[in-house]
């Protein structure tokens, strides 16, 4: 196999990203200047050495010389540890916190659950567990599940919701979705901050 075709194999890994997208990238790769490519390669090369995945949310959040274990939102004192929102990916985190109007804690799920299954081991299922543990300490009384409205993330929310039915009802949590507000078929990753807020308003038991 050709660097080329290496690179353009790669490319098609991404998220989101075809066989004509990653023949696009790798082919702008090429019309770059060296620098800018010397400069990207550097970046590539040592993002995992920056970037730290967050021992309470498991969201990736960069070090900036720091070494905390936890994020800057799961240390921050003046958000509201009554409520934990549980969702997919980090972008999904990113998009809710522009949006503006949450401030409770969150946990990143790390995928979905296909539908017609009930267990994937990539998922964070046990690290949910002892974050939830964790936030029951410090009052929890509701878990929003944020997941896209789609059959794979209501499946993973019907998972979500078993996984955690025992602690869910000897503490009488409210599970309450995002749903309702996001059309159909929609992501998280793309709603604009005005849906987001409309959704987290009116989200449902
Ligand atoms: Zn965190």
């Amino acid at each position: 196999m050709t660097h080329l075709d290496k690179l353009i194999t790669y490319f098609e890994k991404f998220p989101g990203i075809g066989a004509r997208q990653a023949r696009r990238f790798a082919f702008h790769v090429l019309t770059m200047e060296q620098s800018d490519v010397d400069d990207l390669a550097k970046l590539i090369t040592n993002l995992q050495d920056t970037v730290t995945e967050c021992a309470r949310c498991h969201r990736f959040f960069a070090q900036n010389g720091s070494q905390s274990e936890m994020c800057s939102i799961c240390l921050d004192g003046n958000r509201d540890r009554s409520k934990l929102m549980v969702l997919e990916r980090d972008t999904d985190v990113q998009s809710i916190e522009r949006s503006g109007v949450y401030d409770g804690l969150y946990f990143v799920l790390g995928g979905t659950l296909p539908l017609l299954t009930d267990t994937d081991n990539k998922l964070r299922s046990a690290a949910l567990k002892a974050t939830l543990d964790t936030q029951l300490t410090e009052g929890l009384s509701e878990i929003i599940l944020a997941f896209s409205v789609n059959p794979d993330g209501e499946n993973t929310g019907r998972y979500v919701e078993s996984l955690l039915k025992e602690k869910i009802e000897a503490h009488s949590l409210q599970v309450t979705q995002l749903g309702r507000g996001l059309s159909t078929g929609s992501e998280l990753e793309y709603a604009d901050p005005e849906t987001i807020k409309n959704a987290l308003r009116n989200r449902t038991s």
